[in-house]
Protein backbone atom coordinates (compact mmCIF):
# COMPACT_ATOMS: atom_id res chain seq x y z
CA UNK A 1 0.00 0.00 0.00
CA UNK A 2 1.30 3.34 -1.37
CA UNK A 3 0.74 6.17 1.39
CA UNK A 4 -0.44 9.17 -1.04
CA UNK A 5 2.33 12.38 -0.89
CA UNK A 6 1.03 15.60 -1.31
CA UNK A 7 3.81 18.00 -1.69
CA UNK A 8 3.87 21.44 -2.50
CA UNK A 9 6.60 23.06 -4.61
CA UNK A 10 6.38 26.71 -3.78
CA UNK A 11 9.05 27.50 -6.42
CA UNK A 12 10.64 31.63 -5.99
CA UNK A 13 7.59 32.56 -3.46
CA UNK A 14 7.43 33.29 -0.15
CA UNK A 15 10.16 35.44 2.02
CA UNK A 16 11.22 34.03 5.27
CA UNK A 17 8.43 35.76 6.77
CA UNK A 18 5.83 35.02 4.84
CA UNK A 19 6.56 31.34 4.56
CA UNK A 20 6.81 31.13 8.52
CA UNK A 21 3.02 32.74 8.03
CA UNK A 22 2.05 29.96 5.78
CA UNK A 23 3.50 27.25 7.80
CA UNK A 24 1.78 28.31 10.74
CA UNK A 25 -1.46 28.06 8.86
CA UNK A 26 -0.63 24.72 7.50
CA UNK A 27 0.58 23.24 11.02
CA UNK A 28 -3.07 25.01 12.09
CA UNK A 29 -5.18 23.50 9.49
CA UNK A 30 -2.99 20.38 8.65
CA UNK A 31 -1.96 18.87 12.45
CA UNK A 32 -4.33 16.19 12.99
CA UNK A 33 -3.59 14.87 9.41
CA UNK A 34 -3.01 11.15 8.97
CA UNK A 35 -3.10 8.67 6.18
CA UNK A 36 -0.39 11.09 3.63
CA UNK A 37 2.65 12.14 3.49
CA UNK A 38 2.80 16.39 3.15
CA UNK A 39 5.59 17.83 2.16
CA UNK A 40 6.47 21.53 1.88
CA UNK A 41 9.37 22.87 -0.75
CA UNK A 42 10.32 26.42 0.22
CA UNK A 43 13.34 28.48 -1.58
CA UNK A 44 16.09 27.91 0.17
CA UNK A 45 16.31 31.02 1.78
CA UNK A 46 13.19 29.54 4.07
CA UNK A 47 14.59 26.16 4.79
CA UNK A 48 16.29 26.64 8.04
CA UNK A 49 13.38 28.67 9.66
CA UNK A 50 10.88 26.50 8.36
CA UNK A 51 12.40 23.54 10.02
CA UNK A 52 12.03 25.15 13.15
CA UNK A 53 9.10 25.59 12.78
CA UNK A 54 7.65 22.73 11.95
CA UNK A 55 9.45 21.04 14.98
CA UNK A 56 6.69 18.42 16.07
CA UNK A 57 4.38 18.21 13.36
CA UNK A 58 4.25 15.69 10.65
CA UNK A 59 4.77 17.83 7.57
CA UNK A 60 7.94 17.27 5.83
CA UNK A 61 10.43 20.01 4.47
CA UNK A 62 11.95 19.13 0.70
CA UNK A 63 14.06 21.65 -1.25
CA UNK A 64 13.55 22.50 -4.75
CA UNK A 65 16.95 21.51 -6.38
CA UNK A 66 20.23 20.76 -5.00
CA UNK A 67 24.27 20.10 -6.42
CA UNK A 68 25.31 16.80 -6.93
CA UNK A 69 28.55 17.56 -5.21
CA UNK A 70 29.17 17.35 -1.42
CA UNK A 71 31.31 21.13 -1.67
CA UNK A 72 33.78 22.86 -3.67
CA UNK A 73 34.27 26.26 -5.99
CA UNK A 74 30.62 25.70 -7.63
CA UNK A 75 28.91 29.74 -7.00
CA UNK A 76 25.68 29.87 -5.89
CA UNK A 77 24.70 26.10 -5.88
CA UNK A 78 23.69 24.41 -2.37
CA UNK A 79 24.96 20.87 -1.06
CA UNK A 80 23.07 17.36 -0.53
CA UNK A 81 24.63 18.18 3.42
CA UNK A 82 23.61 21.67 3.84
CA UNK A 83 20.08 20.36 2.69
CA UNK A 84 20.07 17.52 5.79
CA UNK A 85 21.43 20.21 8.37
CA UNK A 86 18.42 22.48 7.84
CA UNK A 87 16.15 19.11 7.86
CA UNK A 88 15.29 18.07 4.41
CA UNK A 89 14.25 14.64 3.56
CA UNK A 90 13.34 15.35 0.14
CA UNK A 91 14.40 17.36 -3.06
CA UNK A 92 13.24 17.88 -6.35
CA UNK A 93 15.24 17.08 -8.49
CA UNK A 94 14.63 18.03 -12.57
CA UNK A 95 11.49 20.26 -12.56
CA UNK A 96 10.75 20.87 -15.75
CA UNK A 97 11.42 25.06 -15.21
CA UNK A 98 15.40 23.83 -13.86
CA UNK A 99 15.13 21.65 -17.87
CA UNK A 100 14.57 24.43 -19.67
CA UNK A 101 15.25 27.84 -17.66
CA UNK A 102 18.96 26.34 -16.25
CA UNK A 103 19.63 23.76 -18.98
CA UNK A 104 19.28 20.87 -16.97
CA UNK A 105 19.98 17.39 -19.12
CA UNK A 106 18.66 13.86 -18.17
CA UNK A 107 22.97 13.78 -17.27
CA UNK A 108 22.46 16.23 -14.21
CA UNK A 109 19.36 14.91 -13.51
CA UNK A 110 21.06 11.26 -12.77
CA UNK A 111 24.05 12.61 -11.07
CA UNK A 112 21.71 14.60 -8.71
CA UNK A 113 19.47 11.38 -8.09
CA UNK A 114 22.56 9.77 -7.04
CA UNK A 115 24.00 11.88 -4.78
CA UNK A 116 20.59 12.57 -3.06
CA UNK A 117 20.30 8.77 -2.50
CA UNK A 118 24.00 8.70 -1.63
CA UNK A 119 23.06 11.63 1.35
CA UNK A 120 19.80 10.29 2.35
CA UNK A 121 17.52 12.38 0.97
CA UNK A 122 14.68 10.95 -1.37
CA UNK A 123 14.59 12.81 -4.70
CA UNK A 124 11.01 13.74 -6.36
CA UNK A 125 12.29 13.10 -9.90
CA UNK A 126 10.48 15.28 -12.32
CA UNK A 127 9.21 14.04 -15.87
CA UNK A 128 6.95 15.29 -18.50
CA UNK A 129 6.43 16.02 -22.07
CA UNK A 130 5.91 19.12 -23.77
CA UNK A 131 2.87 20.25 -25.68
CA UNK A 132 4.41 19.54 -29.38
CA UNK A 133 5.60 16.55 -28.01
CA UNK A 134 2.15 14.94 -27.08
CA UNK A 135 0.49 16.42 -30.14
CA UNK A 136 3.31 14.43 -31.73
CA UNK A 137 2.29 11.35 -30.26
CA UNK A 138 5.79 10.94 -28.55
CA UNK A 139 4.82 11.50 -24.53
CA UNK A 140 6.04 7.98 -23.85
CA UNK A 141 8.61 7.93 -26.11
CA UNK A 142 9.79 11.51 -24.00
CA UNK A 143 8.78 10.03 -20.74
CA UNK A 144 11.18 6.91 -21.17
CA UNK A 145 13.78 8.92 -22.31
CA UNK A 146 13.92 11.09 -19.13
CA UNK A 147 13.53 7.27 -16.60
CA UNK A 148 15.95 5.71 -18.70
CA UNK A 149 18.90 9.27 -17.71
CA UNK A 150 17.47 9.49 -14.10
CA UNK A 151 17.61 6.14 -13.63
CA UNK A 152 21.40 5.18 -14.80
CA UNK A 153 23.02 3.01 -12.72
CA UNK A 154 20.38 3.00 -9.75
CA UNK A 155 20.52 -0.26 -7.46
CA UNK A 156 16.76 -1.70 -6.63
CA UNK A 157 17.57 -0.39 -3.04
CA UNK A 158 18.05 2.67 -4.56
CA UNK A 159 15.17 3.12 -7.06
CA UNK A 160 12.77 1.76 -3.96
CA UNK A 161 13.49 5.19 -2.15
CA UNK A 162 13.00 7.51 -5.21
CA UNK A 163 9.80 9.45 -5.43
CA UNK A 164 8.16 10.26 -9.31
CA UNK A 165 6.52 13.06 -10.70
CA UNK A 166 4.44 13.36 -14.16
CA UNK A 167 4.27 16.73 -14.97
CA UNK A 168 3.03 17.44 -18.70
CA UNK A 169 5.00 20.74 -19.09
CA UNK A 170 1.60 22.19 -20.10
CA UNK A 171 -0.33 21.77 -17.76
CA UNK A 172 2.27 23.56 -15.05
CA UNK A 173 0.83 26.87 -14.21
CA UNK A 174 -1.44 27.23 -16.79
CA UNK A 175 -4.93 26.38 -15.74
CA UNK A 176 -4.62 23.50 -17.75
CA UNK A 177 -4.37 19.79 -16.07
CA UNK A 178 -4.30 16.69 -18.11
CA UNK A 179 -7.89 15.08 -17.85
CA UNK A 180 -7.30 11.85 -14.83
CA UNK A 181 -7.40 9.39 -17.64
CA UNK A 182 -4.94 10.74 -19.38
CA UNK A 183 -2.36 11.46 -16.41
CA UNK A 184 -3.17 7.81 -15.30
CA UNK A 185 -2.40 5.95 -18.66
CA UNK A 186 1.28 8.02 -18.29
CA UNK A 187 1.75 6.91 -14.67
CA UNK A 188 0.75 3.04 -16.14
CA UNK A 189 3.19 3.20 -18.27
CA UNK A 190 5.68 4.78 -16.18
CA UNK A 191 5.09 1.95 -13.43
CA UNK A 192 5.61 -0.63 -16.20
CA UNK A 193 8.92 1.13 -16.81
CA UNK A 194 9.75 0.66 -13.14
CA UNK A 195 8.74 -2.72 -13.01
CA UNK A 196 10.45 -4.14 -16.26
CA UNK A 197 14.02 -2.16 -14.87
CA UNK A 198 13.64 -3.49 -11.28
CA UNK A 199 10.36 -5.89 -10.69
CA UNK A 200 7.50 -5.47 -9.75
CA UNK A 201 7.24 -5.80 -5.96
CA UNK A 202 9.24 -2.23 -6.15
CA UNK A 203 7.58 -0.66 -8.94
CA UNK A 204 4.41 -0.92 -6.47
CA UNK A 205 6.59 0.55 -3.20
CA UNK A 206 7.55 3.70 -5.46
CA UNK A 207 4.96 6.93 -5.39
CA UNK A 208 4.19 8.71 -8.32
CA UNK A 209 2.87 12.18 -8.49
CA UNK A 210 0.79 14.10 -10.88
CA UNK A 211 1.62 17.67 -11.25
CA UNK A 212 0.20 20.53 -13.10
CA UNK A 213 -2.69 22.71 -11.81
CA UNK A 214 -4.02 20.55 -9.46
CA UNK A 215 -6.64 21.83 -7.16
CA UNK A 216 -8.70 21.50 -4.77
CA UNK A 217 -11.76 20.95 -7.73
CA UNK A 218 -9.66 18.26 -9.46
CA UNK A 219 -7.47 16.98 -7.16
CA UNK A 220 -10.28 13.82 -6.00
CA UNK A 221 -10.52 12.55 -8.98
CA UNK A 222 -6.77 12.94 -9.94
CA UNK A 223 -6.19 10.78 -6.83
CA UNK A 224 -8.33 8.19 -7.15
CA UNK A 225 -6.81 7.20 -10.14
CA UNK A 226 -5.49 3.73 -9.71
CA UNK A 227 -1.42 4.69 -10.50
CA UNK A 228 -1.90 8.64 -9.25
CA UNK A 229 -0.40 8.25 -5.80
CA UNK A 230 -0.55 12.05 -4.76
CA UNK A 231 0.40 15.30 -6.31
CA UNK A 232 3.05 17.96 -6.90
CA UNK A 233 1.22 21.14 -6.40
CA UNK A 234 2.55 24.61 -7.58
CA UNK A 235 0.51 27.79 -7.48
CA UNK A 236 -2.27 26.03 -4.97
CA UNK A 237 0.16 25.14 -2.43
CA UNK A 238 0.74 28.67 -1.53
CA UNK A 239 -2.52 29.26 -0.08
CA UNK A 240 -2.90 27.55 3.17
CA UNK A 241 -6.60 27.06 2.22
CA UNK A 242 -6.46 25.26 -1.65
CA UNK A 243 -3.15 23.23 0.02
CA UNK A 244 -5.18 22.03 2.69
CA UNK A 245 -8.42 20.66 0.38
CA UNK A 246 -6.12 19.06 -1.32
CA UNK A 247 -4.46 17.18 1.25
CA UNK A 248 -7.68 16.39 2.68
CA UNK A 249 -8.76 15.01 -0.97
CA UNK A 250 -5.93 12.23 -0.58
CA UNK A 251 -7.26 10.77 2.23
C1 LIG B 1 4.87 22.53 -10.44
O1 LIG B 1 5.52 23.50 -10.72
O2 LIG B 1 5.43 21.53 -10.00
C2 LIG B 1 3.42 22.59 -10.65
C3 LIG B 1 2.77 21.49 -10.76
O3 LIG B 1 2.86 23.86 -10.75
P1 LIG B 1 1.28 24.22 -10.84
O4 LIG B 1 0.59 23.36 -9.80
O5 LIG B 1 1.21 25.68 -10.52
O6 LIG B 1 0.86 23.88 -12.22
Amino acid sequence: MRIPIIAGNWKMNKTEEEALQLVSDLKQRLGEVTGVKVIVCPPFTALFSVNKALENSSILLGAQNMHWEEKGAFTGEVSPTMLLTVGCKFVIIGHSERRSYFYETDHSVNLKVKSALKFSLSPIICVGEKLEERDANKTKEVIEIQLKGAYKELSDQQAEKTVIAYEPVWAIGTGKNATPQQANEVHVFIRKFLSDEYGEEISEKINILYGGSVNPKNSRELLAMSDIDGALVGGASLDAVSFEGIVKSAI
